[in-house]
């Protein structure tokens, strides 16, 4: 990095289209400017502000002098056999986050990351074994979206634009609540990716809060992972629980979406033995009473040395039936990406040993033990 780029700290990628007219005014120019930048920003993918043609050029120039577009950095892209991929990227501190793209017939879903790492340590995630680093920041949440954007128009292979964002990534997105909820705005922002509150998904584990203060600002869909149907297993399987059991949880969800049409997302990972018997289906159908629910059943997706087993496809359908004939819209997740880590539960899986040999580097440099 040279010492100009190092100088010019302001990247426009961190602000949404209130904090960058805000920006635009403190410098003395029309906040409009900010509906101006944020396209050429987010609609077409531009990094440089000399390409900006409807500014003057002693504004670009001044631009070009206080400012930067700075996305993470693409360190490494998998293509899966399914057309998903999974791309790392690295950020300022040295960090690797992932993303995953997911196209399908109708639509294309990116999996966008909220943190590095993640607290919530639940026993069958991957992530969770990473341990936790740091929250994003709001350019490196929306940059991933950017990122990925620019990589797909810049691909004449790729199947097609990103129409749909799930924030299902690393972390936990309601621990880093406002990066995220900055991030989302511009996803739904018409001057930057426009896309639909359908179209934009935040999955939390339940942080009851967060749910609280997210039904304040944002409208964008949920999807909550709830894993299983009594609080001595969730417990088990998503620590989060002890402090915050279901009966809360679901009542929060309930409140978030309130009494229209609109449903949670249940995500309910299938673990052999574990969660997936006939009496935890009726449970479940019974809990989901009183929430405007559908579910999908996620297949467990496995990782070194984790103990749990993926159900198998007649226990799959089996728990599926139940829920179904209980009236119950449900559906099985098809586990993408599987054969390069990006499924479910598997993103920092293959890089972790490259980032902790730089890690021990690291130490070694200092000085420390590995
Ligand atoms: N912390 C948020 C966002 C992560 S979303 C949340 O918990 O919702 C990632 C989704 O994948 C969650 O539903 C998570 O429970 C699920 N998941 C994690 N590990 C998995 C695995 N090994 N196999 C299948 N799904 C998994």
């Amino acid at each position: 990095m040279t010492n100009a780029s190092q100088d010019r700290t302001i990247n426009l990628l961190d602000f949404d289209r209130a904090g960058l007219a805000a920006w635009f005014e403190s410098l003395g120019e029309k906040p409009f400017r900010a509906t101006q930048v944020l396209k050429w920003i987010h609609q077409y993918g531009v990094d440089d502000f000399g390409a900006m043609t409807n500014l003057s050029r002693a504004l670009r120039e001044r631009l070009a002098a206080v400012a930067q577009i700075r996305g993470p950095r693409l360190a490494g892209q998998q293509v899966s056999a399914d057309g998903s991929r999974k791309w790392l990227f690295e950020l300022d501190d040295g960090n690797c986050i992932e993303s995953v793209y997911i196209p399908e017939a109708d639509r294309a879903t990116l999996c966008v990351s909220s943190q590095v790492g993640c607290t919530l340590n639940c026993s069958f995630c991957s992530t969770a074994r990473q341990g936790f680093n740091r929250n994003l920041t709001t350019a490196e949440i929306i940059g991933q979206l950017w990122q990925a954007a620019r990589l797909l128009a810049a691909d004449p292979a790729a199947p097609r634009p990103v129409s749909n964002v799930v924030m299902m990534g690393m972390g936990e997105p309601l621990l880093n609540f406002d990066n995220v909820v900055r991030a989302m705005d511009l996803m739904q922002d018409d001057f930057a990716y426009a896309l639909s509150k359908r179209r934009v998904t935040l999955s939390t584990a339940g942080v009851v809060p967060g749910l609280r203060e997210l039904g304040k600002v944002s409208d964008v869909s949920l999807a909550l992972s709830l894993h299983a149907p009594d609080d001595a297993l969730r417990n088990e399987l998503v620590p989060l629980n002890r402090r915050y059991p279901i009966g809360e949880v679901l009542d929060a969800c309930r409140d978030y979406v309130g009494e229209g049409r609109r449903r949670v997302t249940v995500e309910y990972v299938m673990l052999d033995g574990i969660n997936d018997s006939d009496a935890q289906a009726r449970a479940l159908v019974k809990l989901l009473r009183r929430l405007p629910s559908k579910v999908n059943l996620i297949p467990f997706n496995p990782f070194p040395d984790t103990l749990y087993r993926r159900s198998s496809q007649a226990r799959i359908d089996r728990f599926r039936d139940i829920l179904h004939n209980a009236g119950i819209v449900t559906i099985t997740r098809r586990p993408r990406g599987d054969d390069i880590d990006a499924a479910c539960g598997q993103l920092a899986g293959e890089f972790r040993d490259r980032t902790r040999r730089r890690e021990q580097r690291l130490v070694q440099l200092a000085g420390g033990k590995a």
